[in-house]
């Protein structure tokens, strides 16, 4: 499946500079900012600064370069959050079944709370 990205998304309105955010971490290729619904008291969204849909898309579209930005973005905002102590849940959500509701690719960061299981069965 090709996937089709759509620029009036709002992270594309963000990294425009349209939409104003909390930045956490901005590098070459990546930004991370704090969610505006926490759903804990750490709740952080890791993007890439280039057009990709979801995690898939980007793990087969993007360049080594921005890859490695990304992956090393992540391990930044959790140093930078004092996280390795406490531990994390790294989500993305994807299409449908993973109830995505913004179509860029985004990293949640959480922690700060017992997040409880993984999922619940629907
Ligand atoms: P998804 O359900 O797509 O995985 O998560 C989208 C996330 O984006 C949600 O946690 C939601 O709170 C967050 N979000 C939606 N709009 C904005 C916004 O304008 N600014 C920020 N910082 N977060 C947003």
């Amino acid at each position: 499946m090709a996937y089709t990205y759509d620029d009036q998304n709002i992270f594309a309105k963000i990294l425009r500079g349209e939409i104003p955010n909390q930045t956490v971490l901005e590098t070459e290729h990546t930004l991370a900012f704090r969610d505006i619904y926490p759903q804990a008291p750490v709740h952080v969204l890791v993007i890439p600064k280039g057009p990709y849909v979801c995690y898939d898309h980007f793990a087969q579209a993007a360049s080594e370069a921005e890859i490695v930005d990304f992956t090393r973005a992540i391990g930044q905002v959790c140093a930078q959050e004092g996280l390795e102590g406490p531990g994390f849940r790294l989500i993305s959500n994807a299409g449908e079944a993973g109830v995505q509701e913004v179509p860029h690719l985004h990293v949640h960061i959480l922690s700060g709370r017992p997040l409880g299981r993984m999922l619940q069965k629907a």
